[in-house]
């Protein structure tokens, strides 16, 4: 992509209403504009990342065998009265009437549509288990919607629910989820750390939250430091059952076992909370199916969220400087960015670009002509993970020289070299 081409409307100076990183980074570099109270328009630099992370979660979902669908955004309230959570939800719940006055609510979670969906096809135990999930937009009216898209009103989130037999089968699929999301974290480039939850709304017996450890994090945690920096194949729930890691609600400093110097206090922002709540919406909504030897049960349940446009104001909280994001490259909008410093070498600085693209590589060559501090400026606000720099210096010895966004460090190559580089 060519930014004489591109809608990139970057702004000048840090928006007054940010104030974390994220938030500023995410208006200031063109990724997000506010419409209205916590609700965006995601503009093609955000919608690229955006795109990223649905697809590794996707990949990681489709990987443990749970199959993508798509429920509305609009949902019937009958469904929430029958499932007794319509008076509960409060304020949090958009509610409007249809011209026929019928009572809709904009999902801020979709428990009771999938259950009604599985309901309405039950023909016979073999169809079980079952995980279906979605990627859908929520609402909740959220008392304060901050931090741009952290604490959205308006937010995408991918939302799974598993249908079981049997209670065993049904923790064994919450454990497969378990693992999957922490996969799908670490590809982000993020260290996640799981800790036991309450339940809240949602309800049920058994409940972790996915948590970045950030400064500018909303929930406290409290856990044995020998969490940190997991790396695969360590991702087994088996692997965190024995140790400490508690959100604020859950800690019980009494109970808590973890020497004072290896517990780590710290803030979280909540990217990720899954729920195993046996029949809790099967019995109430009357999902029974005949089991083998006749006898009808309800289906087991558990409930499995990941707060996508979340994360990607996490993943910049979790890397970022005072020039602006660190994109990890799985889900950087591009992942090298081209500038030419003197304006004669404008048909040399094309030529890569079309190399480059040529090689498949998701490319943002900055064709206008601007400053060259000007252009060092956009590129390090942009946050791509590596910059090739074309300046008249470098190219007497035929050289391209790369800089690495998040460490600063530079290279020099010949275009071969940096071509089989790339590859
Ligand atoms: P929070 O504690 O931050 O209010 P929650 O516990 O109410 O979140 P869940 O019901 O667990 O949220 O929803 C699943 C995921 O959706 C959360 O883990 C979070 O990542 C994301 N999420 C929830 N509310 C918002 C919001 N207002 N804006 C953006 N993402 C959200
Ligand atoms: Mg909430
Ligand atoms: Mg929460
Ligand atoms: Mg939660």
């Amino acid at each position: 992509m060519k930014t004489s081409q591109y809608f990139l409307p970057v702004l000048k100076d840090a928006p007054s209403e940010a104030s974390t990183a994220s938030h500023r980074w995410m208006l200031q570099s063109g990724m997000i504009q506010s419409t209205v109270s916590g609700i965006y328009t995601w503009l093609p630099l955000g919608l690229r990342v955006l795109k990223k992370i649905k697809t590794i979660i996707r990949q990681e979902q489709n990987a443990i065998g749970a199959i993508e669908m798509l429920a509305p955004t609009l949902q019937p309230a009958t469904l929430w009265q029958e499932s007794g959570r319509y008076d509960d939800y409060g304020l949090e719940m958009l509610r409007v009437n249809d011209r026929h006055k019928r009572l809709l609510v904009y999902g801020p979670t979709a428990e009771e549509v999938f259950v009604d969906v599985v309901r309405r096809c039950i023909q016979s135990y073999k169809a079980f288990p079952l995980n279906l999930y979605n990627i859908q937009w929520k609402f909740r009216d959220e008392v304060r919607p901050r931090f741009g898209v952290m604490r959205g009103r308006e937010f995408l989130m991918k939302d799974g629910y598993s249908f079981d037999l049997t209670p065993q089968a049904s923790k064994e699929t919450y454990c497969k989820v378990f693992r999957s999301y922490m996969r799908a974290f670490y590809r982000m480039g993020l260290s996640v750390i799981p800790l036991r939850a309450n339940t809240g709304p949602i309800g049920g017996d058994f409940s972790h939250e996915f948590h970045v450890v950030a400064k500018t994090g909303e929930s406290a945690l409290y856990y044995d430091s020998v969490l940190e920096n997991r790396t695969p194949p360590r991702f087994e729930i088996s692997d965190f059952e024995e140790v400490y890691a508690m959100v604020d609600e859950k800690h019980l400093p009494e109970q808590c076992r973890v020497p004072a110097e290896q517990l780590k206090i710290a803030r979280g922002i909540e990217v990720g909370h899954i729920f195993h709540f046996g029949d809790k919406y099967s019995s109430s909504m009357n999902a029974q199916v005949s089991s083998k030897n006749g006898e009808v049960v309800n289906l087991q349940m558990g409930s499995y969220g990941i707060g996508v446009s979340r994360l990607v104001g996490a993943i910049i909280e979790a890397f970022h400087d005072e020039a602006g994001p660190q994109w990890p490259l799985s889900i950087s909008p591009f992942s090298l960015g081209i500038i030419h410093i003197q304006e004669n070498l404008e048909s040399k600085a094309e030529d890569l670009y079309c190399k480059v693209k040529d090689l498949g590589i998701e490319t943002l060559w900055e064709d206008r002509p601007l400053s060259p501090g000007e252009k060092f400026a956009l590129m390090d606000m942009l946050g791509l993970p590596f910059q090739a720099i074309l300046s008249e210096k470098n190219q007497k010895n035929s050289q391209i020289e790369v800089k690495v966004r998040k460490t600063g460090e530079r290279y020099c190559f010949s275009l071969d070299k940096f071509l089989e580089w790339l590859h």
